[in-house]
């Protein structure tokens, strides 16, 4: 282990206020760390149980006050926590839900596999169960969340979790091809990040197309012009927000046909909204799907004329070693992707680490992510107490927090701070918020503009900790 100052976030500099602040901060993280179950502190814990214990955790208290500066890694479908869907949406009178071959689809209109003869309106099956509607609500949000499906029970392989995982995204997609469903759907997802302190999002979505109550149908530009509207509504509402900015994120389970259109609708859209949708990635299980090395030569050298996109791979989100998905994270460094999704397997690659910090690709370290889908069990374990060790750039992000009963990021936060880096104080999580706008996608303009509104925001942070209360106000 190296001293730590040579860590990441050990050569910050803090003012006298914040050094005060790191005191009290490391007082209650020795306070935080003695409570154990079983002998493990809670940061040692699978989220689904400690989730209670970090409620009540002042560090827990303190990480949701701290401004955290940007998002980086999210995606759009599965941001919202599970329960506002189905307090909110199932409960309009258009939700319906559809059920073929014991799959279910929350949906609005008819899908293309699920025919209208089995496809009920939410309405009427709650009515049926008048008596117990908190039971088939619960039901309902299983199709939504991992915490309630029979797989959490730890021993389930990655390949049955992310079968539950997908599974979530497909009963999500038919809720969100409907307008109204849509923009409420975002406008929650704008509100519960911003109230987790959060000012910029960067937000991958596939641009699938959504449909209004006439029938109208809009297509991926009028989807982009729609968030955009949304989150200019929202900024003009709550200044200190600074925006979003999307990348077209598509699944790696298709053809280089397939490829090749979702590279020229990038191509079309960056165009069209310059510094609005700003990068190109491709998602889904690394282990089964094809890699970035299969798709090389069209990545390398897309079918249009403004050249490759910039890329934001997901890439070493896997357990193996020297397969096919493992090398994703190789080639995605030559592919010169601008950040890394997870880049779990990066440990593993020591030929990468130097190429990493030289180039400053951040890895958008997801932990509870991590431990859902099952790559690690204990959070201490996780890769990125070594990426901390040797000083490759990382920033912390939630990539799917409505699945599994988390909300914004502050619960990815406490695990990086206690699991993660347990030695570090608030030069840490002061790197990692500042570090959040330095790998993001902003222009110089915007940068500057975010930057003024976080130190604001910092400062009163600062002084609440200090304090030692939340009531401190600007
Ligand atoms: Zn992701």
């Amino acid at each position: 282990m190296p001293k730590l100052h040579t860590a990441w976030g050990g050569k910050v500099y803090l003012s006298p206020d914040e050094l005060q602040a790191d005191l009290m901060l490391r007082a209650m993280k020795k306070d935080d760390l003695k409570v154990v179950e079983r002998g493990r502190p809670v940061s040692g814990m699978h989220f689904f149980d400690a989730k209670p214990w970090i409620e009540n955790s002042t560090v827990f208290e303190a990480l949701k006050l701290m401004p955290k500066g940007a998002i980086l890694h999210l995606h759009n479908s599965a941001a919202v926590s599970s329960s506002w869907v189905i307090k909110n949406l199932t409960y309009r009178a258009e939700a319906k839900l559809c059920n073929v071959e014991e799959r279910y689809y929350f949906t609005v209109r008819p899908l293309s596999y699920c025919p209208e003869n089995q496809t009920r309106p939410i309405s009427q099956l709650r009515k049926e169960r008048k008596d117990d509607i908190d039971t088939f609500d619960t039901w309902l949000e299983s199709l939504i969340n991992m915490k309630m499906k029979p797989t959490r029970t730890g021993h389930a392989s990655t390949e049955e979790l992310w079968i539950d995982f997908e599974s979530c995204f497909d009963a999500m997609k038919g809720f969100l091809q409907y307008k109204p469903f849509f923009e409420a759907y975002h406008r929650q997802l704008l509100h519960e990040f911003y109230s987790d302190r959060v000012y910029y999002i960067e937000l991958r979505m596939s641009f699938a197309k959504v449909f209004d109550a006439d029938g109208r149908e809009y297509g991926p530009p009028e989807v982009a012009y729609m968030l955009h509207r949304l989150a200019d509504e929202f900024r003009h509402q709550w200044p200190s927000f600074h925006g979003i900015k999307l990348i077209l994120a598509k699944h790696r389970n298709m053809t280089d046909g397939e490829l090749e259109k979702a590279l020229q609708l990038y191509d079309s859209l960056s165009a069209t909204f310059p510094g609005f949708v700003v990068g190109f990635d491709l998602v889904g299980q690394e282990d089964i799907n094809r890699s970035l090395k299969s798709f090389a030569s069209l990545l390398v050298q897309p079918p249009v004329s403004s050249g490759p996109p910039k890329y934001f791979f997901h890439a070493g989100e896997i357990v193996g070693y020297f397969t096919e998905g493992d090398e994703n994270v190789v080639d995605a460094v030559l592919l010169d992707t601008k950040r890394i999704g997870h880049g779990y397997a990066l440990m593993k690659h020591p030929i990468l680490w130097h190429a990493i910090r030289r180039k400053q690709i951040a890895i958008e370290v997801c932990p509870i992510s991590n431990q859902v889908l099952g790559l690690v069990h204990d959070l201490r374990n996780h890769p990125a107490s070594f990426f901390v060790a040797q000083n490759i750039p990382i920033t912390i992000t939630s990539d799917d927090p409505g699945f599994w009963d988390a909300f914004g990021v502050s619960f990815d936060y406490y695990y990086a701070f206690m699991a993660i880096a347990p030695q570090s104080g608030l030069g840490f999580l002061k790197q990692l918020v500042w570090d959040s706008i330095r790998y993001s996608s902003l222009s110089d303009g915007e940068r500057q503009n975010i930057t003024s509104t976080m130190e604001k925001q910092w400062a009163l942070f600062v002084r609440q900790l200090v304090a030692g209360n939340s009531t401190v106000t600007e």
